[in-house]
């Protein structure tokens, strides 16, 4: 095969070969925009030395080859002498990975071509600067030197100089600073710095592979999903300086802002500077727009650049450049990050422009973008109102926006959080000890670690809103309190507002609002008024679209009239799943006691018969909500212990009446059934279908005051669309018994009430085993709908109760999975299982409704896995409706 490319023979399409800036540098070539010229080495030799730790045949040919036509196009050789040519050596993966190797700059420097160098350029200083840059970014990256080695020795010449700035030291200075890195290099790696600039180039390509390999990047790749195999392609390409005096400079830019979405010029600038000065902050950069000043025709060449980029791209594009001694280099290009609100007005833009079709302008929105914009979101700030005390910033890890008392530890997050404060956990960063403390607060704010620390990670994973790596925030967690960049001190109990979208820090209470968009999917904001922007409007003109284009419907999970009112609105197309277990307690409890209680018939049926107005009640109203629209109402079950006292209090509690002489009958026979229906294990034991096979008359009052409250509506004129579903079965025979008992009581009803009832009656799939046997479970079930929370925890042995705090912080920080397979679905093992029961249960009936109640219907990722498997709907919370109707769509398209 052929292993290295030039970048006029690649193009944009080739990222999985060349890597996304390989890709896109051709790209840019081929356009005939003024890229220096160079070449990139394939993923597939990645992939080949990493199997194999040696490159591929030919391989160093190759490359050799395509540095001869190098060197013929720039008319000098890798590290001539007299006038070197120099060459930038950088990664290129197909995604950009944190912990990989990024760059090393000026390769083909030793020590007799920067001599060269400085007599070229006229400037000594210039080469010597760039020769130890080299030096200094080799010895870290390729030889892994401690970088602080390096920056120690240039803070301890500045210090003997009495300078402050980098600028300032002289060639003599860079010079003798060469001298010391070269020695740093011997020191630490027990050889020298290579000054053979062939050897340079082949060990700094050699070192991008190796970097595939890091811990880091491996954390992340498993934590993204991305594939190992993917391996990373090496760009080299010729160097151009932007560091070579005023006429000389380096920026990035953006074709729209891709914090808000707005179109215009976005960027910043440093003049005399090399790009990793930008990264590193040395110097403070102007923005973009100051260019026009200070180098007119670069800056109109930029900006028609960055127009035909645009077009061509047909998106955001962020673009690195370099202007060198007035001449303008494109260095990188690619099709820009933005928030979640960019996002939606960018696809709305180019809608308007032209440049894209509906279709292509849902692609680019997401349901997690979507959710997003739904969270709720501090107020914009008043004007003339007194100004918020902003008092640090850091990376937006978990979006929301929180606001509590400041506490250091987990214990006191969770004591105060008990005692009904809100509280934001402040460390300086997390560990697994602080994982019921994070639970506990409202939201985690870190002065270290980026968006895969722990804090991140974890926060992410439970939807809690996170900044984490708040530098400036000194936290000082022994004396419990922490200090501002502006010297002040924030005490625990202090109140701080964290936003976890921006990653800004306040002080004091920040009022928090709804967003606009929640308001306007709850039909408060009319995207036609003027209160609405354009967020809400590109919104609403995306959801009209995805809204047409979906096959899934979406439901929601709701169980009272307000939730299934509220769940209308943001689009529900009825209910998925209506969960009966509130409507046993409060005020209820009592009957539900005597329910269990019951020493005969009749004790029993006067309970049932006692509760099922009451439940007859909570139906109508849930009916009425959705009237005209299909309601999935479940059958009890949790298990019955739930409804009754706790053992230990209830066991003390009569031990004390026992004591001095007053106890009750009906507590001691309270607490033999609390001892009765204990289990070790509630989540396997007696719950679901087993309840209603086992507790007589339960599921059939359930079932009558469906029927009845069915019956109600359609007196009152309305459409009530019930169906019945039944949880927990592992086996068609269950089914039987409970749909046959239920039949008989809707025929008896529908002849009571001289109405006709057509109630579907069918299960939840939520067990290995009935999904294993869905071909015969579907001969008893009008529906399937998948129970993804108990199937996960049946499929994995995760006790969904426990595991989120117990060990998948561990899990999630190990990178066993990206995301808690509770959140995202597991296509690979639970998915499997549900391909399976779509497959057979189709078989076995054709017509037989398929839908998902479990928490994944809400999630993007998993919608998606949904609408492939051929599911008809997802039921969701009611927030989530509208980021599975955006999905659902997407999925579609
Ligand atoms: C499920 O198990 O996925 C489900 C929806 O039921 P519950 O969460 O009530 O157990
Ligand atoms: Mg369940």
């Amino acid at each position: 095969p052929k292993y290295v490319y030039d970048f006029t023979e690649g193009n944009k399409d080739l990222k999985d070969l060349l890597g996304g800036k390989g890709a896109n540098l051709a790209e840019m070539t081929n356009l005939g925009l003024p890229v220096p010229p160079g070449f990139t080495v394939t993923t597939e030799a990645c992939r080949y030395y990493l199997e194999h730790h040696e490159l591929p045949e030919g391989l160093d040919t190759e490359i050799e080859e395509h540095l001869a036509v190098l060197e013929t196009t720039m008319g000098k050789q890798l590290g001539q002498p007299d006038d070197p040519l120099l060459v930038s050596v950088r990664s290129g993966a197909r995604y950009s990975m944190p912990g990989m190797m990024e760059t090393v700059l000026n390769v083909g420097l030793n020590d007799d071509s920067v001599v060269g160098l400085a007599a070229q350029s006229g400037d000594a200083r210039f080469a010597w600067d760039s020769y130890r840059r080299l030096i200094q970014m080799f010895g870290r990256t390729v030889l892994e030197v401690d970088g602080e080695l390096f920056e120690d020795a240039i803070s301890a010449v500045k210090h003997d100089r009495g300078l402050t700035e980098d600028v300032e030291l002289t060639a003599t200075d860079w010079q003798s600073l060469v001298t010391t890195f070269k020695e740093i290099v011997r020191q630490e790696t027990g050889r020298s710095f290579p000054e053979d600039p062939r050897q340079q180039l082949r060990e700094a390509a050699l070192a991008v592979f190796e970097s595939w390999n890091t811990p880091r990047a491996a954390l992340y790749r498993r934590q993204e999903r991305i594939p190992v195999s993917a391996g990373t392609a090496v760009n080299v390409c010729a160097m151009v300086f932007g560091n070579l005096g005023p006429d000389s400079g380096t920026g990035v830019a953006f074709t729209r802002d891709p914090a808000t979405g707005q179109q215009g010029v976005y960027g910043d600038y440093l003049s005399n500077a090399q790009g990793e000065d930008v990264v590193a902050g040395i110097r403070n950069t102007v923005p973009l727009a100051d260019l026009a000043t200070i180098d007119p025709d670069s800056y109109s060449e930029l900006l028609a650049i960055m127009e035909r980029l645009e077009n061509h791209y047909r998106d955001l594009c962020d673009i690195e450049f370099t202007i060198e001694r007035g001449k303008l280099w494109m260095l990188q290009t690619r099709v820009g990050k933005r928030t979640a609100a960019a996002a939606f007005r960018i696809a709305n833009q180019l809608l308007d422009q032209g440049l894209i079709t509906l279709d292509e302008a849902v692609q680019r929105v997401t349901g997690e973008q979507l959710a997003q914009l739904m969270f709720p979101r501090f107020d914009e700030e008043p004007a003339g109102g007194a100004p918020r005390q902003r008092i640090g910033r850091g990376m937006n890890a978990s979006p929301g926006a929180a606001v509590g008392k400041v506490v250091f530890d987990s214990y006191t997050a969770i004591k105060w959080s008990r005692s009904g404060e809100d509280v934001i956990l402040v460390r300086r960063e997390t560990n697994p000890d602080d994982l019921e403390g994070m639970i506990a607060a409202r939201g985690i704010l870190t002065s270290r670690g980026g968006k895969t620390s722990h804090a991140a990670v974890v926060a992410r994973g439970m939807g809690k809103t996170c900044v984490c790596g708040a530098e400036e925030l000194d936290v000082d967690t022994k004396n419990r309190r922490m200090r501002t960049p502006g010297g002040a001190v924030v005490e625990e109990g202090d109140v701080i507002s964290i936003d976890g979208t921006s990653g800004e820090v306040y002080l004091g209470a920040v009022p928090v609002t709804d967003s606009p968009v929640v308001r306007y999917f709850d039909g408060q904001l009319d995207p036609a008024s003027d209160e609405a922007d354009d967020l809400v409007r590109a919104v609403d003109r995306l959801m009209h679209y995805v809204d047409a284009a979906r096959h899934l419907y979406v439901r929601a999970n709701a169980d009272t009239p307000q939730d299934a009112a509220r769940a209308r609105r943001m689009g529900a197309q009825g209910i998925g799943l209506c969960r009966t277990e509130h409507m046993f307690l409060g005020d209820r409890r009592s009957l539900v006691e005597r329910l269990i209680l019951a020493d005969t018939d009749t004790e029993r049926d006067e309970a049932l018969a006692a509760l099922l107005p009451l439940q007859r009640a909570d139906f109508t109203g849930i009916f009425e909500a959705m009237d005209g629209l299909p309601v999935t109402v479940r059958l009890l079950d949790p298990p019955l212990h739930e409804f009754l006292p706790d053992i230990t209090e209830l066991s003390v509690r009569v031990a004390v009446a026992e004591a001095r002489g007053e106890a009750r009958e009906n507590d001691l026979r309270l607490l033999q059934a609390v001892h009765r229906l204990h289990e070790q294990n509630p989540m396997l034991g007696l719950r679901g279908v087993r309840l209603g096979l086992v507790v007589p008359g339960l599921f059939t009052m359930q079932v009558r005051a469906i029927a009845q409250a069915a019956a109600d509506r359609i007196e009152s004129g309305g459409r009530p669309c019930p169906e019945i579903m039944i949880p927990l079965v592992g086996t068609v025979q269950e089914l039987e018994i409970i749909t046959e008992e239920a039949q008989q009581v809707l025929g008896e009803v529908a002849d009571e009430r001289g109405v006709q009832l057509d109630i579907a009656l069918g299960t939840m799939i939520e067990l290995p085993r009935a999904a294993l046997t869905a071909g015969q479970i579907a001969e008893s079930a009008d529906f399937f709908s998948f129970g993804t929370n108990d199937l996960t925890q049946t499929v994995w042995g995760f006790s969904r109760d426990d595991v989120e705090a117990s060990f998948f912080s561990s899990y999630l920080e190990k990178g066993v999975f990206g995301v808690s397979p509770f959140e995202s679905l597991d296509t690979d093992g639970v998915g499997r299982l549900i391909q399976l029961a779509v497959d057979e249960g189709r078989a076995a009936k054709s017509d037989i409704k398929l839908g998902v109640c479990g928490e994944h219907g809400g999630d993007p990722v998993s919608v998606r896995f949904f609408h492939a498997a051929g599911l008809d709907y997802v039921s969701c919370s009611p927030f989530r409706v509208p980021v599975a109707r955006l999905e659902a769509g997407r999925a579609a398209g």
